[in-house]
C-alpha cells in the first residue's frame, strides 16, 4: 500500500513537471527549485517551519533544491540576530539547505539586500515597457485619499493618478528632484491561477487595490517586486508558501507577464490555528521553535506535530513516530487539506514520548541523551556533583532510560523531585546500627545477587512481605530502612517501585 501511494505520488509530480516544463520559455533548469523566504522580522514560529518544512519535503521528494532566500528589503522592520537565530532553527529542526546566504550557490546573493543593483536593472524593464510608472504622490495626498475612502467607507486604495501624467511632466518632475516611488500598472486580465492546494483561483486584483508600490523613495523594492524578480533569477520552478500570500499571487502573476516571463507554479498552505480555532500570534513566546527546544521538545517529534493535522500525507491517522524520510516519502501536496489547519497541542508531548523511544533504540543517540542526561544532572544539582554524590554511570543512566521510555514525556521528568533518588546516591549518616535490620539487609544481598535479572515490583512486594514475616519485624519499618539505605530520603517513591527502577546492580552498590 505504501509503496502503491510513493508511485501514485511520484507519478502525478511527474507529469506535472513534465508538462510544466515543456511550456517553459524561460527556465533552463529541469530541477525542481523551491524556497523559503521568510522576512527576518522575528524568530522562527510555527507556521513558518510548516512553510519551511513542506518546501523542505517536495524538494526532496523531488530530487530538487531546497533554497533559503532572506527578504529584508524593509529594513525598519529587521529584528538583528534573527538571520542566524532562523538558520540554527532550520538546522535543529533537520532542514538541510541546499542553497542560502550560510551555503553558496550559483544564484546568489540569498539576501535581497545585496541584491539591490538587480533590482535597478529590472526596475527600468518594467519602467521603460510602460508596465511601471513613476508616482510623485506626497504622503499628504495618500493621507488625504485614505481618510476620504474611509469616511465614505470604502476599503481605501490608490487612485493611480501618476499613471497618466506624460513622459514630458514625469522628466520635468524628476530634474526638479521631486521625490518619487515606483508602482506596478495592474490590469483587470489577469487570468486565473491553478493553487496546487486550493484548485482554481481568480481574483481581480485591480478592483481591488490601486496601483502598488514596487520600488520605494529609497531605492529599496518592495516585497512584490523582488520576490518576482528573485523568484524568476532563482529558477524557482513551486512557490509554496502561507495562504495570506494568495490574495498577491494574481498581481505577481501580472508582474511575471509585464516581463515576458512564466511564472512558477504556486501552492499556498492554510493558516495554522490554535485548537480554539484562533489565529497563532507570532509574538506568542511559546510558540517560537527556540522555546520548544529548551523545553526539552525533540525536533522530529515537533515536526511531528505540525504534520499531525492539516493533511499534506498518504498515510492513515494513526498516531506514530515518522522519520523525516518516511515523511518525504508520503508528501504530497495535493493531500494538503484547503481548511485551516487546527493544533492539537495534547499531542506534542505524546510525539515526543514517541521520538524519545526511537532516540533509546538507536545506539548512537542513545549515547547521546546519556551524555544529555548527565549534564542535566550536573547542572541541577552542583552540590551533590561537587561533593562526589551523583551517580552517573553511564550504565546506570542507560537502564533509567530504558526502564522510563514508556513512562516519560520529556529527559526532564526523570529529574522530577520524587526522582532524585535515581540520582544522588544515599548518604548513610541517619541510619542508626539495628542487628536485626542488618540481617535482612544481608539476606537481601544475597538473594539479589543469585537473581539474573532485574526484579519486578510485585515480586519484590511479596519477597519483602516474607522477610518481615520471617525476621519479625514491621513491614512499615522495614521499608522505612530500605528506603534509607536505598535513597537517603525519609519519604518518596515506594520502596519496590524504587528496587525494580534502580536495578540489580546498583541496589547491590548501594
Ligand atoms: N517574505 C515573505 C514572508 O515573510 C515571503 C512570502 C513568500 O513566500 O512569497 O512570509
Amino acid at each position: 500500500m505504501l509503496f502503491l501511494n510513493y508511485v501514485k505520488n511520484h507519478a502525478i509530480i511527474f507529469t506535472k513537471h513534465v508538462r510544466y516544463f515543456s511550456n517553459s520559455k524561460s527556465f533552463h533548469s529541469k530541477i525542481v527549485r523551491v524556497r523559503f523566504a521568510p522576512s527576518p522580522t522575528g524568530f522562527l514560529h510555527l507556521g513558518g517551519l510548516r512553510t519551511a518544512l513542506f518546501n523542505y519535503l517536495f524538494a526532496r521528494a523531488n530530487k530538487g533544491k531546497f533554497i533559503l532566500r532572506i527578504e529584508d528589503t524593509d529594513q525598519t522592520r529587521i529584528v538583528p540576530e534573527s538571520v542566524q537565530q532562523l538558520i540554527n532553527d532550520l538546522k535543529w529542526a533537520g532542514l538541510e539547505i541546499d542553497e542560502g546566504p550560510n551555503v553558496p550557490g550559483a544564484y546568489g546573493p540569498y539576501t535581497q539586500s545585496q541584491r539591490t543593483d538587480i533590482y535597478q536593472k529590472y526596475i527600468k524593464i518594467l519602467l521603460e515597457n510602460k508596465s511601471a510608472y513613476h508616482c510623485f504622490c506626497t504622503d499628504r495626498r495618500l493621507n488625504l485619499i485614505r481618510r476620504e475612502a474611509l469616511k465614505a467607507r470604502e476599503i481605501p486604495k490608490y487612485d493611480n493618478r501618476c499613471r497618466y501624467l506624460t513622459d514630458a511632466q514625469v522628466t520635468d518632475k524628476l530634474n526638479k528632484g521631486e521625490k518619487s516611488c515606483i508602482r506596478f500598472k495592474l490590469r483587470s486580465d489577469c487570468e486565473t491561477f491553478e493553487d496546487l492546494v486550493y484548485g482554481n483561483i481568480a481574483y481581480d486584483v485591480a478592483l481591488n487595490e490601486g496601483d502598488p508600490v514596487i520600488m520605494k523613495g529609497d531605492g529599496y523594492p518592495t516585497y512584490h517586486f523582488a520576490n518576482v524578480v528573485d523568484d524568476h533569477l532563482m529558477d524557482i520552478t513551486h512557490v509554496l508558501r502561507g495562504v495570506e500570500w494568495q490574495i498577491s499571487t494574481t498581481k505577481h502573476i501580472l508582474m511575471y507577464r509585464a516581463f515576458n516571463w512564466e511564472p512558477p507554479k504556486f501552492g499556498h498552505l492554510p493558516l495554522l490555528l490554535n485548537s480554539d480555532g484562533t489565529k497563532l500570534s507570532k509574538r506568542q513566546g511559546d510558540i517560537h521553535i527556540s522555546s520548544f527546544r529548551e523545553a526539552g521538545i525533540f525536533p522530529q517529534a515537533l515536526i511531528n506535530f505540525v504534520t499531525h493535522s492539516g493533511g499534506g500525507f498518504d498515510r492513515d491517522s494513526e498516531l506514530r513516530h515518522y522519520s523525516m524520510a518516511e515523511l518525504i516519502e508520503l508528501f504530497n501536496i495535493k493531500r494538503v487539506n484547503s481548511h485551516s489547519t487546527r493544533l492539537m497541542p495534547e499531542k506534542l508531548l505524546e510525539y515526543n514520548r514517541l521520538a524519545l523511544m526511537n532516540e533509546i533504540k538507536n545506539e548512537n543517540s542513545l549515547n547521546n541523551l546519556i551524555t544529555e542526561v548527565k549534564n542535566m544532572a550536573i547542572k541541577l544539582y552542583p552540590k551533590e556533583n561537587e561533593k562526589g554524590l551523583l551517580q552517573l554511570n553511564e550504565n546506570h543512566i542507560r537502564t533509567i532510560l530504558v526502564w522510563a521510555q514508556n513512562r516519560i514525556h520529556k529527559l526532564s521528568d526523570l529529574f522530577a523531585p520524587n526522582f532524585s533518588f535515581l540520582w544522588i546516591l544515599p548518604t548513610i549518616s541517619n541510619l542508626t546500627y539495628d542487628e536485626k535490620l542488618y540481617d535482612i539487609a544481608l539476606s537481601l544481598q544475597i538473594m539479589l545477587k543469585n537473581e539474573k535479572e532485574n526484579l519486578k515490583k510485585d515480586h519484590l512486594n511479596i519477597i519483602l512481605r516474607d522477610f518481615s514475616v520471617e525476621k519479625q519485624i514491621r513491614f512499615i519499618d522495614l521499608m522505612k530502612f530500605l528506603r534509607l539505605v536505598f535513597s537517603g530520603l525519609e519519604k518518596g517513591p515506594g520502596v519496590a517501585e524504587m528496587m525494580e527502577i534502580l536495578g540489580k546492580n546498583e541496589l547491590l552498590l548501594r
